[in-house]
């Protein structure tokens, strides 16, 4: 473990005062659950960690006529338990219920949880100086790839890490940076970065800026939404793959169709081609499978993880038949 200077904010005003004072090497802490582990791994090296915990008025989700405000601080134990959030949201509450194992639930936060850097095992590896580590190379792409990405590689083949990302991106919902120069407002669905942005982040947070919260739009009466996550093993996992949908379900016809998968791309993948071939259908399996099978095109697969793309239009298949239930 190497020293470096710890400090602990009472509000968000001092936190984002510190981040812009502290400089380069400066890391964001909330729940601690990945940052921790990063730091004891040899993954990251901070001169300090400011630590949000102490910081009031962000571990709530506020409810209202425009919709949701999940604060930063949530826990994902916080989100997977609201009834309400479980009743108008399914999409939400089964990606925060599917997402890591109870005790980690417990600690870990929405906004760690959007921020979580990925698990690529060469990334997460302190001695593989890859790409993301300011290396020249991904090791995954001639290597061991069966867990990492078929959309959106190149010089970097991590899959974004995320449950609750995908489902708040077809929920269109909105991020509230801040800094110590202000606030600015990023649609989720634009926040996440693939590699070849800045192979070194994964999403538009400025080195100085904070997640504060999230925000939610209020749910239409027809409105459905279901994730589904497929895992290697019987208990926690990340995403092998996964799908977010939503849609305006009126008799059975859908519209409005948006579809977001976790576990295959560099970042939450959206198949815009599947949404439109959906537009007017039924909400079934075999729709949602040859749907999803007219995005594959753009999907580039690796030595080992060619399986992915079979998988995705089943997993896809199996979301869109969902929103029936939902
Ligand atoms: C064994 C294990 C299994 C897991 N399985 C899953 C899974 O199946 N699905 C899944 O989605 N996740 C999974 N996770 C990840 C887990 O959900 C995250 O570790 C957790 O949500 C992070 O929240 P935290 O508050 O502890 O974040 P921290 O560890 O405190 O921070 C994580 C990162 O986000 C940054 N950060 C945190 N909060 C903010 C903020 N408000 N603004 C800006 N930056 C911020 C930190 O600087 C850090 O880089 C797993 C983790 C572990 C250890």
């Amino acid at each position: 473990m190497i020293p470096y200077r710890y400090g602990k904010a009472s509000s968000l005003e001092q936190a984002a005062a510190f981040l812009s004072q502290a400089g380069a090497g400066t890391h964001v802490m909330a729940g601690g659950t990945d940052l921790l582990g990063e730091i004891k791994e040899g993954t990251v090296s901070p001169s300090a960690v400011i630590d949000l915990a102490g910081v009031a008025g962000l571990s709530s989700i506020r409810k209202g006529a425009d919709g949701l405000v999940i604060g930063a601080l949530t826990t994902l134990a916080d989100l997977a338990g609201d009834a309400d959030v479980a009743r108008d949201y399914p999409v939400l509450h089964q990606a925060a219920l599917s997402a890591a194992s109870p005790q980690l639930r417990n600690r870990g936060t929405v906004g760690g949880n959007l921020c979580q850097r990925p698990r690529c095992w060469y990334y997460r590896d302190a001695a593989s100086v890859c790409s993301k580590k300011g290396g020249g190379r991904c090791f995954a792409e001639n290597g061991r790839n069966a867990r990492h990405a078929v959309f959106g590689g190149g010089i970097c083949w991590a899959v974004h890490p995320s449950d609750l990302a995908p489902a708040l991106i077809v929920l269109d919902a909105q991020a509230i940076l801040v800094s110590s120069k202000g606030e600015r407002t990023v649609p989720l669905a634009e926040f996440f970065t693939p590699p070849i942005v800045n192979v070194r982040r994964e999403n538009v947070l400025a080195p100085d800026e904070i997640l504060k919260e999230v925000r939610v739009p209020a749910r239409k009466a027809a409105d459905r939404s279901a994730y589904v996550k497929f895992i290697e093993r019987g208990a926690w996992d990340f995403a092998v793959v996964s799908a977010a949908v939503k849609a305006s379900v009126t008799g059975s016809t859908m519209r409005g169709v948006r579809i977001v998968c976790g576990g295959v791309g560099t970042k939450p993948w959206r198949l815009t081609a599947a949404e439109q071939a959906l537009e007017g259908s039924r909400p079934d399996e075999p729709a949602g499978q040859k749907a999803a099978a007219r995005s594959l095109a753009e999907a580039r697969p690796l030595a080992e993880n060619g399986y992915k793309v079979d998988l995705l239009k089943v997993i896809v298949g199996r979301a869109v038949a969902a929103l029936a239930r939902n």
